[in-house]
């Protein structure tokens, strides 16, 4: 027990003792118990006022009445219970003040919104890129200030974090790449980046590309038909044909590196398109392009087997999806060993995904090289893909047809195993069209 407690306990056992001597001298026992009982509970309230009147002004002064007793250990408790507070209160404004001072520091835009779209934070670069103003514009609705339906999407998404590109609200030349994600309670932090250095670089590069490619290809045509033309030429010695032969392979697979560099700029320029397209029976192509593929590259040389739900048709532009799917199949057959299978499938996930698949039971891939198949010229062994005449833009091509619809593609590849490269198309490409076309 507490030694306040057993101070207290003392002064009853004082008035208890009081009481009974007097009622043993005086014979009044109920006077005795009735006195002794007034001064105690008087005592107590004399110390409840007082410790009212403490706390009342701020319980900043040392308590005046009882430094012993019960009392003084709930002041304790109090004093205790109150520096803990000032100590928590303390740290957290130290943090509010970091916090404060780590969003005015970041290079990007940032923006502090609660659920009804009023500004709560605000830094300098908001400023400079968004054209919010601390002083200005902090408790106004950033949608008031900022009318661009695309920042209403971007508010609205249910996605976090949810990003996309706009135009700058102070400067129409400029682009922002900008960036929502749920925080605290119903609270959003909007953060925006200039981009347009980069977008403009980027449009350099690729013009460049198209330009380069397109001003190659007549040379490159007119020296291919001069080369074939020799080729014919019955006059010549067999060194001088073969070199000629191999200046003609040469030049066929320039040309073929430009068809596809060409082919890649036209689709990094159409983009993303919900709405491209028309419905495509992709069944039929599929088996169009598998029994081509039978007669030419895989004569003799690779079973292909088909896994092909004939109803799903989807919508598409006819020339990009056969040449996703002339892609992945010839991969198939140039990586894998003749006398093997390649299987094809089309097919409906139950998440609502169509997708075209191609497994092989060829080389595979290591693990390492799997994410980056997709860059421009990467190619696990160059001089072999060069000698069975690949460009290594295939899966590159394939990645950007399919980001145009909305669309991944999935590699799974076990070194010396095999591989399944699927091409997954959005619900809506199938479903949606359904629902118009019925
Ligand atoms: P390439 O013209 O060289 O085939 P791609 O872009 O089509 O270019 O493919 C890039 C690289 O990915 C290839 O060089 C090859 O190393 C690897 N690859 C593609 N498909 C397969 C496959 N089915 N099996 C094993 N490796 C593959």
């Amino acid at each position: 027990m507490s030694n306040a407690w057993t101070i207290e306990i003392s002064r009853i056992f004082v008035l208890a003792v009081i009481a009974i001597l007097f009622g043993l001298i005086s014979g009044y026992w109920g006077l005795a118990i009735f006195l002794s009982s007034l001064v105690y509970v008087t005592w107590m309230l004399v110390q409840i006022r007082a410790l009212e009147r403490w706390i009342r002004l701020g319980a900043k002064n040392q308590f005046a009445l009882d430094t012993s007793g019960i009392w003084q250990l709930i002041v304790q408790h109090i004093v205790y219970a109150q520096r803990k507070n000032k100590e928590r209160k303390r740290r957290l404004s130290y943090m509010a003040r970091r916090f404060e001072a780590t969003i005015a520091a970041l290079p990007e835009a940032t923006v502090v919104i609660n659920s009804h779209r009023e500004i709560e934070l605000t830094n300098q670069a908001s400023e400079e890129i968004l054209g919010i103003e601390k002083r200005r514009d902090l408790g106004q609705r950033i949608d008031n200030l900022i009318r661009d339906p695309k920042l209403q999407e971007l508010i609205e998404s249910e996605e976090s974090p949810a990003r996309l590109e706009m135009e700058s609200p102070i400067d129409q030349r400029k682009t922002l790449s900008v960036t929502c994600v749920d925080f605290g309670e119903e609270q959003k932090l909007i953060t925006a980046r200039d981009i347009s250095q980069r977008i403009a670089v980027h449009k350099l590069r690729k013009a460049f590309i198209a330009n380069a490619s397109h001003e190659l290809r007549t040379p490159l045509t007119v020296i291919t038909g001069y080369l074939e033309l020799l080729e014919s030429e019955p006059d010549m010695s067999d060194m001088v044909r073969k070199q000629i032969g191999n200046a003609s392979r040469q030049a066929s697979r320039m040309q073929k590196i430009l068809d596809d560099l060409l082919t890649l700029s036209k689709l990094e320029e159409k983009g993303y398109d919900r709405e491209s397209g028309v419905m495509i029976d992709m069944p039929g192509l599929i088996q169009k392009l598998v029994t081509d593929f039978k007669k030419t590259k895989a004569k003799g040389t690779h079973q292909i087997e088909v896994d092909i739900d004939p109803t799903l048709q989807i919508k598409a532009v006819e020339s990009e999806l056969y040449s996703l799917c002339q892609n992945l199949l010839s991969n198939a057959v140039k990586y894998s060993p003749e006398g093997s299978t390649i299987t094809v499938r089309w097919q409906r996930k139950e998440d609502g995904y169509t997708y075209f698949s191609v497994t092989d039971n060829g080389e595979g891939v290591a693990p390492e090289h799997i994410s980056r198949l997709t860059e421009r010229f990467y190619r696990v062994n160059v001089n072999r893909s060069r000698q069975i005449g690949g460009t290594g833009l295939g899966l590159s091509i394939v990645k950007h047809i399919l980001e145009n619809y909305g669309g991944f593609l999935d590699i799974q590849s076990e070194l010396g195993k095999g591989s399944t490269f699927t091409a997954y198309f959005p619900k809506y490409r199938t479903i949606e069209y359904e629902k118009l076309a019925s």
